[in-house]
């Protein structure tokens, strides 16, 4: 059922309410009936006795003082209540009219004892207690009735009565159920109200938390810390966005007035050569630095698309120290690679481990001044392989080795500008190295150099 909460806890409370309501009148009408039979009983019980202690003093005098006594007290009771007395040879002592019309008559005891039953007399209703009572050595047979009428109409009046009430007392009970599931459904409205307001242009905005410490609190609160995670990564986006765009203008720049320049007026062939090989030189830069920008674009979308395969890190570093040494020779800087005696297994893509580590031999050479040394080395222990690419560079200050993991983040810019670069091959890494399950950090010291870990988890074998 398509229902608005408000309706559906309106009719559950009516429905609850209803149900209670009708239990409520039928323990009520139980008791009610339960209390007449007692009251009746108890009536009825009490004129037999009064028989009882009338025969008991007059049964002495003879018959006809008894029966004289009995016209007198029968006489005497003014609420309808009537009685019948029959001797031990059951002739009847004396019978009020009533039990003269009713046919047949009433039964007889055997026992001495007492029984109660209902029974019509001359069309009316009467509780009849019956008693075997012996005086003076005779028995004698009492029935001695209450009529049940009045009792009965206060029960109809009762029923009348539950009968006008229940609907009326559902009613009400809707109207105070819809009323009190629109009230505390209010702050859901609220939350509703300011949650369509919120958009990218006030992503601070934050939904106002209600006092009572409840379900609904919780829930604003859960909100509020969504909306801040959304805050948070929309501001990564834009920064990352505007921080792509500052890059990407500069060696564009450079492309445009080289050529500018050089269409200027007409100039020697070296010197058309030397500006196309400018533009050569930026464009290549400019094109690492756009597939940087796009890995990343698609590890934030979550479309990197990685093949995780078992592979041997100590086959794979000798190939990567290959390519490391090209890049090494311009500078003259010498690498070398310490490896166990055995493979070291993970499960990884081989393209992204390729790249980062060639990334990490690519700053070791980048920050690495003529001459110096850089070193590869494998080792493996129980559950980690652990990669450290270490070098005799520039090193990096203390204070930014915590961010040169991030985006567009370079460690001391002054020293970092004459070495080309945007600041994405640290974050590309750590990103690499969280895919594969592992982990990247840095130590170094000023001037000295610096030391790069990986630690990835190992896989059985091949
Ligand atoms: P890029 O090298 O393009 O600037 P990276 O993300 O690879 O970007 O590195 C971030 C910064 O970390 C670099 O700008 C540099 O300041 C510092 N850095 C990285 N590797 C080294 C290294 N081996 N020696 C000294 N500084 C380094």
């Amino acid at each position: 059922m398509n229902l608005a909460i408000r309706a559906r806890l309106t009719f559950l409370y009516c429905a609850v309410l209803g149900l209670t309501f009708v239990a409520f009148f039928w323990i009520c009408d139980l008791g009610f009936r339960h209390s007449i039979e007692t009251t009746v009983n108890d009536s009825s019980r009490t004129n037999l006795e009064t028989v009882r202690r009338l025969l008991a003093n007059t049964a002495s005098q003879g018959d006809e003082s008894v029966r004289a006594e009995l016209r007198d007290l029968s006489n005497l009771w003014a609420n309808g209540a009537l009685l019948e007395v029959a001797d031990t040879k059951g002739t009847w002592l004396f019978r009020s009219p009533q039990f003269l019309r009713a046919s047949p008559s009433l039964p007889q005891l055997a026992a001495n004892d007492i029984a109660f039953f209902t029974t019509n007399l001359d069309s009316s209703q009467y509780r009849v207690a019956l008693g075997l009572v012996e005086v003076a050595g005779e028995r004698f047979q009492i029935h001695a009735a209450v009529p049940t009428e009045p009792f009965d109409q206060a029960l109809d009046r009762f029923r009348i009565i539950e009968k006008e009430a229940l609907p009326l007392l559902v009613l009400l009970a809707s109207f105070l159920g819809y009323w009190l599931s629109g009230k505390s459904l209010q702050p859901v409205n609220r939350i509703i109200q300011t949650a369509e307001q919120i958009g990218a242009q006030n992503l601070s905005r934050r939904l106002e938390v209600p006092e009572p410490r409840d379900e609904l609190r919780h829930l604003t609160e859960t909100l509020n810390a969504m909306l801040a995670r959304i805050e948070a990564s929309f501001q990564r986006i834009t920064q990352f966005t505007a921080d792509a765009s500052h890059d990407l203008r500069t060696p564009v720049a450079v492309i445009r007035t080289t050529a500018e320049i050089a269409l200027r007026r007409s100039r020697p062939a070296e010197e058309y050569k030397d500006a196309l090989s400018r533009i050569l030189l930026t464009s290549v830069e400019t094109s690492d630095l756009l597939e940087n920008l796009l890995t990343l674009a698609r590890a934030d979308a979550g479309a990197a698309g990685l093949e995780m395969l078992p592979l041997d890190l100590n086959a794979h570093l000798r190939k990567v120290q290959e390519q490391g040494a090209v890049l090494a020779a311009d500078k003259s800087l010498s690498i070398t690679l310490r490896t166990p005696d055995v493979p070291v297994w993970v499960r990884g893509d081989e393209i992204a481990i390729h790249r980062l580590l060639l990334i990490l031999i690519d700053n070791a050479v980048k920050y690495t001044p003529h001459g110096g040394h850089c070193e590869i080395a494998l080792s493996q222990n129980q559950d980690h392989a652990h990669i450290a690419v270490k070098d005799t560079g520039i090193g990096i200050p203390e204070s930014d080795l915590d961010c040169i993991f991030e985006r567009f983040r370079r460690a001391d810019r002054a020293r970092s500008r004459e070495t080309p670069g945007a600041g994405l091959g640290l974050a590309i890494a750590r990103w690499i190295t969280q895919m594969h399950g592992g982990t990247i950090s840095a130590e170094s010291t000023l001037g000295m150099g610096s030391v790069f870990h990986i630690r990835l988890p190992v896989s059985a074998s091949a």
